[in-house]
């Protein structure tokens, strides 16, 4: 009998598995995919040599996250590399405004906001070890008052208005491209959430690609499982809990749906499920290239990732996009990311043909083709794009949930990311990873602190099983609802 089961091996699953077997447990992974990593897929799409990052491209959470700093990336071959600005906004007729690494660049480029833009951000940036720590944590500890104070001087201004407290169009618009990563309503105060952490981390550790693509990130998780004598299967997708093998811990890194439809849950829990709310979906272009995106700005290609949306890409056009896509409706000119992992890594071009993959925020379950879509948006600010493109593909957002049943509908996110289900996530709680089944843990991005590569939903989840692992250890599989029987393939 094996110790752990966890199933599913996106970094959340990754986290899981490789913090149970740090703490000597015998571990297997069970993957649908024929490939590891859930959003840390990076595949070569559409000719041999250039690598396409399938979902995640971009890692704020690298350097931050305990978990992934425990990984020792860096020390494991995996450079984080960095475009000289960490995000960028182009405006219709206008100068683009840019994320630099270097805050006082910014501000100075911010002209009449560079002081607000700097009174928002430096003090998030002294501060910034307790509000990672308050931001990736289970939200289940004491929040750290130092933390408190900073936050909260800074999000109501956010979450009242797009932008709020900066008085130009780039600087307003520029903030207003982060807060839309919180994928819903704009203004609101989860977004503003999110504006403030990954606004401020532009300027600090920055928004890092790794060298080779996100899959190297994944890679360097399962070599530390395997060195610790765990097992990863991948190509079987878990259709019932009860096909697993005899274990005493179940560590699931799916969606609650999919938890819905693999275990047998008392009906009390199953109506709490079936409350979660899923949010907007994401539409994803992939695009080979020959040679740069021809932006407007030039400057933009400083920049590993761009946000577009809008006509002009005004805050107030991206808020109204943000907000109608939330209710449902198809915005005209939705939110877009474009991103460009050779203005990082310049080896992901190969023989002037680089990848670029952008998405676009659209109602739940959308079944569009975004290509044409998203390359009007890209030509609107990049004239002549069109004429760079090799090859391309659209995936729309009920296809990415097919694609990976974490996103259902499209959802990336694993759930709508509403301030209740921020800390209310799958279900209101006191131990969101606990479910109702002895011995089985749900860690997947569906649970706090929510979603992004940080592996900490996988080892919050961990630890909290581990804390019952005495108990865990004396009770026999039946009683923890494993089947033990051979698993079919
Ligand atoms: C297009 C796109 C772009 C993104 N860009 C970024 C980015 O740049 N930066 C960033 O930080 N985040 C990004 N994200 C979000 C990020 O990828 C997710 O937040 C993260 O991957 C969630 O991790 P997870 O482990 O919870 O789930 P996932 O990564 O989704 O992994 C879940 C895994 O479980 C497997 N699985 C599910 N059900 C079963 C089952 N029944 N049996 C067996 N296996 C199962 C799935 O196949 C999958 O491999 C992006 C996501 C998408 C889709």
């Amino acid at each position: 009998m094996t110790d752990a089961v966890v199933v599913g091996s996106g970094p959340n699953g990754l986290a899981a598995a490789l913090t149970l077997a740090r703490a000597g447990l015998r571990v297997e992974v069970f993957e649908a995919h024929e490939h590891i990593g859930g959003g840390l897929r990076t595949e070569p799409l559409f000719d041999s040599e250039v690598l396409h990052d399938i979902c995640a491209a971009v890692h704020p959470m690298a350097p931050v996250s305990p978990f992934m700093r425990s990984l020792d990336l860096e020390g494991n071959g995996v450079a984080l590399l960095h475009s000289p600005a960490a995000y960028a906004h182009p405006l219709k007729g206008g100068p683009a405004a840019l994320a630099w690494r270097d805050l006082d660049t910014t501000c100075a480029e911010l002209g009449r906001d560079g002081p607000g833009w700097r009174r928002l951000m430096l003090p998030l940036m002294e501060r910034s070890a307790d509000v990672v720590e308050l931001m990736l944590s289970s939200q289940r500890t004491p929040p750290n008052p130092r933390a408190l104070a900073v936050l909260a001087t800074r999000l109501p201004a956010q979450a009242l208005r797009a932008g709020g407290g900066l008085r130009t169009e780039a600087a307003r618009a520029l903030l207003t491209g982060v807060a839309a990563h919180g994928i819903g309503r704009l203004p609101s105060l989860a977004s503003a959430a999110v504006a403030l952490l990954l606004g401020h981390l532009a300027h600090t550790t920055g928004w890092p690609v790794p060298r080779g693509g996100s899959r190297a990130v994944a890679a360097v998780m399962a070599a530390q499982i395997e060195r610790l004598g765990g097992l990863i299967h991948t190509g079987v997708r878990v259709d019932s809990l009860r096909d697993l093998p005899a274990r005493r811990l179940t560590l699931l890194d799916v969606s609650p749906r999919e938890l819905a439809r693999i275990a047998v849950l008392p009906a009390r829990y199953l109506r709490m499920l079936s409350r979660y709310r899923y949010g907007p979906g994401a539409a994803k272009a992939d695009f080979l290239i020959e040679g740069a995106i021809p932006w407007a700005d030039p400057r933009l290609g400083q920049a590993a990732t761009v946000h577009l949306g809008g006509a002009h890409g005004t805050a107030a056009e991206l808020a109204r996009a943000e907000t109608a896509t939330a209710r449902g409706l198809r915005a005209p000119h939705p939110y877009i990311i474009v991103v460009d992992p050779a203005a990082a890594d310049p080896a992901r071009a190969v023989r002037g043909r680089r990848p670029v993959w952008a998405y676009a925020h659209v109602p739940h379950g959308d079944t569009r083709d975004p290509l044409p879509m998203i390359r009007a948006a890209l030509e609107n600010h990049a004239p002549g794009f069109t004429d760079t493109v090799i090859a391309e593909r659209g995936v729309s957002a009920a296809r990415l949930g097919v694609y990976n049943p974490n996103y259902v509908g499209g959802d990336i996110a694993s759930g709508a990311m509403t301030l209740w289900q921020t800390l209310a996530r799958p279900v209101p709680r006191w131990n969101p990873y606990r479910t109702p089944l002895p011995g089985t843990w749900l860690c997947s991005s569906a649970t706090p602190p929510g979603p992004s590569v940080h592996g900490m939903c996988g080892y919050h989840a961990a630890r909290a099983a581990l804390a019952t692992w005495p108990e865990a250890a004396r009770s026999t599989p039946a009683r923890l609802g494993g089947g033990g029987r051979p698993l079919e393939r």
